[in-house]
């Protein structure tokens, strides 16, 4: 394992294909050099390459991971009440689709259903909802978890479209009235910083069924593991969703801060971090080292069906 991932490294180290973010002005500060691949198994190996403790913003990837908080602390149907899981097609922070009939958002992973979502975990007060926040992170990667101020104070003034989308959404009593309570807790998890190797330690922690295979600390209720990773395959990717799912065959996400994680369920996960992002916004390098991983270990979720089907003697 260990070889492989320094093979894949060194290969896609010279790939200096995409950009840098640069809509939330901080982004663009990153190092366009920058790589780290992770991967911890189900039962907690880590092996990694790279600049593996490298901090970037979680962005995006924060998405499934607060829906998770959401269906804990509201319930399936609920949830469902107010967010779909319809994949859209369409790229994160596409404005106009509301379900017509609903007014719902399609799914958890554009920007509309994770506003909507980020309203729905539990708190009295915007303090007590961030600090849940933060410690189903910290259960998730095995330590605590903050976010960049300069990442989410940037975000804040520069992000017109998400207040856009959450003014919509306020229009049609999809959320509430504390639009800009609602819209800091979006913009403070995508700014929690977060390495490569805790990325692979989130994935690896759904791989395993919801528990920290490191810390052996529960992160999300069991029954909730297969929602989450059900919304990752089919809406991960945005727009690439269906290709991804094609090719790779792993629920993932990725974030414009330049991380993307994949899980193989009950064998591993993978964390990668390069920021130079092609034009939908995911991690060049990180595409690579994920088709290339999937394929070389076998991971596609629907390789295993022949063996399933032969086993079973039809
Ligand atoms: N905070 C970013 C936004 O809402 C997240 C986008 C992403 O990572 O895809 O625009």
């Amino acid at each position: 394992m260990q070889e492989l991932i320094e093979e894949l490294y060194h290969r896609y180290l010279p790939i200096r294909e995409g950009k840098l973010a640069d809509y939330i002005p901080e982004l663009a500060k990153a190092n366009p050099d920058s790589f780290g691949i992770s991967l911890v198994t189900a039962q907690g190996q880590c092996y990694e390459v790279g600049d593996c403790g490298r901090k970037f913003t979680i962005q995006s990837i924060s998405k499934p991971f607060v829906y998770g908080i959401a269906l804990e602390d509201f319930g399936r149907e609920e949830v469902l009440r107010r967010v779909g899981v319809e994949p859209t097609g369409d790229a994160f922070n596409s404005i106009i689709r509301l379900d017509e009939a609903s007014k719902r958002p399609y799914n958890p992973m554009v920007n509309a259903g994770a506003i909507a979502t980020s309203n729905l975990i539990a708190g009295a007060s915007p303090a007590d909802r961030l600090n849940r926040l933060m410690a189903v992170f910290a259960a998730y990667v095995g330590h605590e978890v903050n976010p960049d101020m300069a990442v989410f104070l940037s975000e804040r003034s520069t992000g017109h479209r998400n207040r856009a989308i959450a003014h919509l959404m306020l229009n049609f009593r999809m959320i509430g009235p504390n639009v800009d309570e609602i819209l800091d807790l979006y913009f403070q998890q995508c700014s929690l910083l977060v390495t490569s190797s805790d990325l692979a330690w989130m994935a690896a922690t759904l791989a395993n069924g919801g528990v920290n295979p490191g810390s052996g600390v529960r992160a999300l209720p069991r029954q909730y593991v297969r929602d989450l990773l059900s919304v990752m395959f089919t809406c991960g990717l945005y727009d690439f969703s269906g290709e991804w799912a094609y090719r790779v065959g792993l629920p993932a996400k990725s974030g414009v801060g330049g991380g993307m994680l994949a899980v193989a369920p009950g064998r591993l996960g993978i964390g990668v971090y390069s920021p130079l992002l092609d034009e939908r916004g995911t991690s060049v390098r990180a595409i690579r080292v994920c088709q290339e991983l999937s394929s070389r270990l076998g991971l596609h979720v629907f390789d295993q069906t022949e063996s399933i089907l032969s086993e079973s003697g039809s």
